[in-house]
């Protein structure tokens, strides 16, 4: 199948388009000026249950929902259009609107971009020791955009990461200077986006230099879900799939991390031809996704998915909470709520699927799991712990929020029993004081000068 995508400017193009009221097509417009919005021809065809599409969940995953902005903002971006207002009355508008939808979650831009002998490294990202992210620049679009993308401002133009040249010599570089490192995470937007000749230029870099701490390349990506053809008829995926067969042939791991929402994207021949070629090539297929209000937000949904995924060779690995980000108020489910869904989809499969993970929160100081609600001391508490911490040894150590029905993020929650902070913050902030990367041990001396 030929590719072909649709976005604000030619979704009229869409032949099931018809099926939407003129009022449908205009929202999807005007919050189309707002949130990135682009789909294809696959997502179109066997994804969408255009029947149902108001409801459907592969509708709301790649069409923006009016209800994804403010009502304040929707109606006067709306009148703004309707009036015949300027371009930049518009730009300017619908930035006053971005910039309200926390556009920079988490610090990534300040506190997680390493530098190289002195020089910020652009497209690096190294939060936790063992794990560098890569952002190669040719990688920083996708198949079709999720209308939850906490990436949002990056496909919008608001210059979220920045690139360097000659990104593979500085990649090794970077490598070498930091031998703990034993995990490459290739992300996006989705790397699968590039062509097999590109993503071999910077897969051999990593090969050729020898590094004989990389132990495993993960390669992050919503291809399968979105474009399964990238494996199948694309005109390079024999090579592509030739790749990925050297990965493991050389004695490196090749994990796939699939982004999949829902089990609906497991359920087309494409997919499942797609995952049995990967498969056939040695890699392993982990899976993840958030829980969101109005696509995934049942523990049916999921322990279905987990099943599906298992039944096709693939790993379940995270569930995370939506960010606090873009349209959290449309997707977020609130920490009480997905603690039920995970809980109550984990209960239903077989052991084989509780690989997975969850929920977590990415958040500033690390991946935080919410593993429960309890009542201790006669206080009720979330029990919380990191997965993954920015210093390495948070990792593991139960902490207790006070419980909080309305809390969707770790920054909606206050310390339990009557303390003052979290067992983590006083070393989180002085971390953020002395900018030290990545999530390594604090030294006596670090702690001293900050
Ligand atoms: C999640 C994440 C990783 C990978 O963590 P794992 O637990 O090893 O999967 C690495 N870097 C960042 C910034 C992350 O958010
Ligand atoms: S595929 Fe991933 S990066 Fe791309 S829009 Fe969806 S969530 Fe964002």
């Amino acid at each position: 199948m030929k590719y072909k995508a649709y976005t604000s400017r030619n979704f009229h193009d869409i032949p099931q388009i018809s099926k939407l009221t003129e009022q449908q097509k205009r929202s999807i417009q005007i919050v189309s000026q707002v949130l990135p919005f682009k789909t294809n021809n696959y997502v179109v065809d066997e994804l969408i249950d255009w029947d149902h599409f108001e409801d459907d969940s592969m509708f709301i995953l790649n069409f923006p929902q009016k209800e994804m902005l403010s009502s304040r903002g929707f109606d006067r971006l709306s009148e703004l259009m309707d009036n015949g207002a300027s371009k930049q009355e518009i730009a300017k508008y619908v930035n006053d609107i971005r910039m309200q939808m926390n556009p920079h979650p988490a610090g990534q831009l300040e506190h997680n971009v390493p530098t190289l002998n002195g020089e910020k490294i652009q497209g690096i990202q190294h939060k936790y020791r063992e794990t560098m992210l890569f952002f190669p620049s040719q990688g920083q679009t996708c198949h079709a955009y999720c209308t939850f993308c906490f990436r949002w401002p990056q496909f919008t133009g608001m210059g979220d990461i920045k690139f360097a040249m000659n990104q593979s010599d500085r990649l090794i570089e970077y490598l070498r200077q930091n031998p703990e490192i034993t995990d490459i995470l290739f992300t996006g937007g989705d790397p699968m986006i590039m062509k097999a000749d590109l993503l071999r230029k910077y897969i051999d870099a990593i090969l050729d230099a020898d590094l004989p701490n990389i132990k495993t390349i993960r390669i992050g990506t919503k291809s399968l879900s979105f474009w399964p053809y990238r494996y199948l008829s694309d005109p390079d995926s024999t090579e592509l799939l030739d790749l990925f067969r050297k990965i493991s042939d050389r004695g490196i791991h090749l994990a796939i991390m699939a982004h999949f929402n829902h089990y609906k994207e497991l359920a087309t021949d494409a997919v499942a031809e797609a995952t049995g070629k990967i498969l056939s090539t040695n890699a392993a297929i982990r899976t993840q996704s958030p829980v969101l209000n109005h696509i995934n937000a049942s523990s049916d949904v999921w322990a279905k998915m987990w099943r599906r995924q298992v039944d096709m060779g693939m790993i379940p690995y995270y569930m995370f909470m939506a960010r606090d980000t873009g349209a959290q108020d449309y997707f977020g489910v609130n920490m009480e709520s997905a603690l039920d869904i995970y809980t109550n989809a984990y209960i239903q499969v077989s052991g084989i699927c509780r690989t997975v993970r969850g929920p977590s929160m990415s958040a500033g100081p690390g991946k935080v799991c919410i593993n429960g609600i309890a009542e201790i001391k006669g206080e009720k508490v979330f029990v919380l712990s990191f997965i993954q911490g920015r210093l390495a040894d948070w990792v593991g150590k139960p902490f207790f929020a006070k419980y909080d029905p309305e809390a969707y993020w770790l920054d909606d929650l206050v310390p339990a029993f009557g303390e003052k902070e979290f067992f983590y913050e006083k070393a989180y902030a002085k971390l953020l004081r002395i900018s030290k990367l990545p999530g390594h041990t604090l030294s006596a001396e670090d702690l001293q000068s900050a």
